[in-house]
């Protein structure tokens, strides 16, 4: 569904991304880990079109969504994306927040967009809340509104950058439980992740990035449980 090649990526003199390979099936649930700085977060924004990329290739299916004259915002309409923090607009409502992307870029008349949102939300219980403004809600409720809004939109791949990582640890898991039944839905998700427990769990596939590049990558069993590169143990060494 989504394959890149040779990503090259720096910021001045800084070389973040060294040549990176990689890709993801319909369905592929891919976990990235890496050390804070090994370019998680900007290899999702290059392959998500939220940052250019200096070299390398990004075909989603057939199509190379890497060549600058593609539109870029018919691609991201593809895409959906949950950050660390900030997700929600403060000054929209929840509702508003979830149904914005399925009126403004997809045109979904109103009312079909809020009853779609409300069936989702109540699904992960805030449904009541859906009038709310965000600072109204937990960490772990706005998280939780932030990937409903993130699907809202029927995304073909999922971009989850570290969407735990700022919430308190009693929220965590209410979160991680969302990702597992989109998971288990068929949705195909890229996620950046400390959590290697949920990484074991629910990836398919676990991706090591180190210093910009992918040094090791498999099924959990193998890269968590068992690794293969001196640098993957040494990174999964602290988390025990
Ligand atoms: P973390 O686990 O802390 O989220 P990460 O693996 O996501 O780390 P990145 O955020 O991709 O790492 O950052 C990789 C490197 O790129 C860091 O050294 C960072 O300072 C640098 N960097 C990222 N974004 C920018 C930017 N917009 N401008 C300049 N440098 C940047
Ligand atoms: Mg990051």
């Amino acid at each position: 569904l989504l394959r890149a090649t040779g990503i090259h990526k720096s910021f001045g003199e800084r070389e973040v991304l060294r040549g990176v390979d990689i890709d993801l099936a319909t369905h592929e649930v891919v976990a990235l880990i890496g050390a804070s700085g090994s370019g998680k977060s900007t290899l999702l924004r290059c392959l998500n079109l939220l940052e250019p990329i200096d070299d390398g290739q990004i075909f989603l299916d057939d199509e190379d969504i890497s060549d600058p004259r593609i539109d870029a915002n018919r691609v991201r309409a593809r895409f959906g994306a949950v950050f660390q923090s900030y997700n929600l607009f403060p000054h929209l409502t929840v509702l508003d927040n979830v149904t914005l992307a399925s009126r403004v870029v997809h045109r979904t008349p109103r009312r079909e967009a809020e009853a779609r949102a409300l069936e989702l939300l109540g699904r992960i219980g805030l449904a009541d809340l859906a009038r709310e403004h965000p600072d109204r809600l937990s960490g772990g409720q706005q998280q939780r509104a932030a990937i409903v809004r993130a699907i809202a939109t029927d995304p073909e791949v999922l971009f989850l950058d570290e969407i735990t990582s700022a919430l308190d640890p009693e929220l965590v898991g209410e979160v991680l439980e969302l990702v597992r039944q989109l998971a288990a839905d068929g949705a195909t998700i890229l996620m950046a992740t400390h959590e290697m427990a949920f990484a074991r769990d629910v990836a398919h596939r676990v991706v090591f990035l180190d210093a910009g590049t992918i040094v090791e990558q498999g099924p959990p069993a193998d890269v968590l449980a068992a690794p293969r590169e001196p640098r993957t143990r040494e990174f999964l060494a602290r988390f025990t």
